[in-house]
């Protein structure tokens, strides 16, 4: 095994940079970059650091040792906390780089190390990598849940039902000739139509986690002129999109990222729906459309003298109600982007609808495509042996789909079969986590 190090904390001017080390060679390369005996163990303790090769000092600051197996990674690591300047980091790095037996660490491989010594499962990687990313309260909240393993508990509460189900079926095949309680397969089936029924509800929540992953989608729709660019910049406060008189001349999408009561909102103007017969144009409307469609909720905007209609899944709001003709539906929101009117309601409605859809359960959301697909495997593999237990079909048969729908709830805290997917989610880490 290697013995890596890297940059912890990020690039460029800071009172302190967090160089870490991790591996067999971790102790052996404090002990000689700062010239003295290892500090006690997880203890802050001041030194001079220096380069082993020339005696050069490089800076000062804290040393701290971290003694395997318990630390982050599981092996020995060491912390240096230098000054936060570039200079300082470069000649750190330059002398690590010389020192025997280590090399600079790949992205993630800190927490690949943590994983592969067994310290976190798959779910709780992710977790610490949401918890690194996140931009709002909310968002901190779910990541530090799953970082803490609240999302993998479950799984792996699945995973060993279905692995004491699987044993009750496999004594029946193991053992057929001896004096066994009568059906076995009886006995797991109501366990499993439970655990089928769990995950169905998991699974049927709207994608709630991944949507405050990746934050809650509002297109603004309505006809040129109505005054979805001048809503977009009073919301974002501060210019983003071109507001102008001539229908039409915002062409493209603007997106504005909003924190709305600690969740993650991402505003998206579209380019005025309208046949046009000019080519940029229709680009924009095509792409308008097919965004729209995606969104989590449809924001249509209406001008005075227009029929307010909605389709499911819209909020209509009525926009100038400064202007004389504004009379509109009583349950139709008004606005005034030019006084304000209106604005604070609106806000307060989107936050509710925010809220509504992506506040934290009781229970873990799921968050990611990767465990819905390998829930819906075993959703699937799972009804498939229920059907068989009707319809009274071999043991041996039912035990595999029972096999292989353990097999895919075990994909997702990393627990059988991981090798293919390791990469995909330590690939999304920076060097030096
Ligand atoms: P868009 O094409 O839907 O993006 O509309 P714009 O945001 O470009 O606005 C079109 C015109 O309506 C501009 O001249 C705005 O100043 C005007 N406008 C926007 N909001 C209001 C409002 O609340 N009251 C009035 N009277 N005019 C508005």
């Amino acid at each position: 095994m290697t013995t890596i190090f890297a940059l912890a904390s990020a690039r460029g001017r800071a009172g302190v940079a967090v160089m870490r080390l991790s591996g067999p060679r971790a102790g052996a390369a404090l002990e000689q970059i700062t010239g003295q005996d290892l500090p006690p163990a997880r203890r802050a303790v001041f030194r001079s650091f220096s380069d082993p090769a020339t005696g050069a000092p490089i800076d000062r600051g804290l040393a701290l040792w971290f003694p395997g197996p318990a630390s982050f990674t599981g092996e020995d690591v060491a912390e240096l906390h230098l000054h936060g300047g570039p200079a300082v980091v470069a000649a750190m790095v330059g002398v690590l780089d010389r020192v025997d037996g280590l090399v600079p660490a790949a992205p993630g491989e800190f927490t690949r190390r943590a994983f592969e010594n067994g310290k976190m499962d798959l779910t709780e990687v992710e977790g610490l990598a949401d918890l690194i990313d996140a931009e709002t309260e909310a968002q901190r909240a779910q990541a530090l849940r799953q970082m803490e393993g609240a999302l993998g508990a479950i799984y792996e509460g699945w995973r060993a039902d279905l692995v004491h189900a699987l044993a009750l079926l496999e004594a029946d095949l193991d053992f057929p000739d001896e004096d066994l309680p009568d059906g076995l397969e009886a006995q797991a089936a109501p366990a499993l139509r439970i655990l089928a029924r769990e995950m169905r509800e998991h699974l049927a929540d709207d994608g709630r986690g991944e949507v405050l992953r990746s934050g809650f989608q509002i297109v603004i729709l309505g006809a040129p002129n109505v005054g979805k660019s001048s809503l977009l910049n009073s919301l974002a406060r501060r210019d983003v999109a071109i507001v102008s008189d001539v229908a039409g001349t915002t062409r493209d999408m603007i997106e504005v990222r909003l924190d709305l009561g600690g969740y993650p909102v991402m505003l998206v103007d579209t380019a005025g729906l309208r046949d046009s017969v000019d080519a940029i144009e229709q680009e924009g409307v095509r792409r308008a459309l097919e965004r729209a469609e995606r969104a989590d909720l449809r924001l249509r905007l209406f001008a005075p003298g227009e029929d307010v209609t909605t389709a499911p899944g819209e909020l209509a709001v009525l926009n100038k109600s400064d202007m004389a003709l504004a009379e509109t539906r009583p349950d139709v929101l008004r606005i005034s982007v030019r006084t304000g009117a209106g604005i604070a309601a609106l806000l307060e409605r989107l936050e509710a609808i925010v809220v509504e859809r992506m506040s934290l359960r009781d229970v873990p959301a799921l968050t990611r495509a990767r465990h819905r697909r390998a829930l819906e495997d075993a959703l699937g593999h799972l009804n498939r042996a229920l059907d068989g237990i009707e319809r009274r079909a071999e043991a041996e048969l039912v035990a595999e789909d029972v096999r292989l729908a353990a097999r895919a709830l075990g994909r997702i805290t990393g627990r059988v079969d991981v090798e293919e997917i390791l990469d995909v989610v330590f690939s999304a880490f920076c060097i030096g986590k």
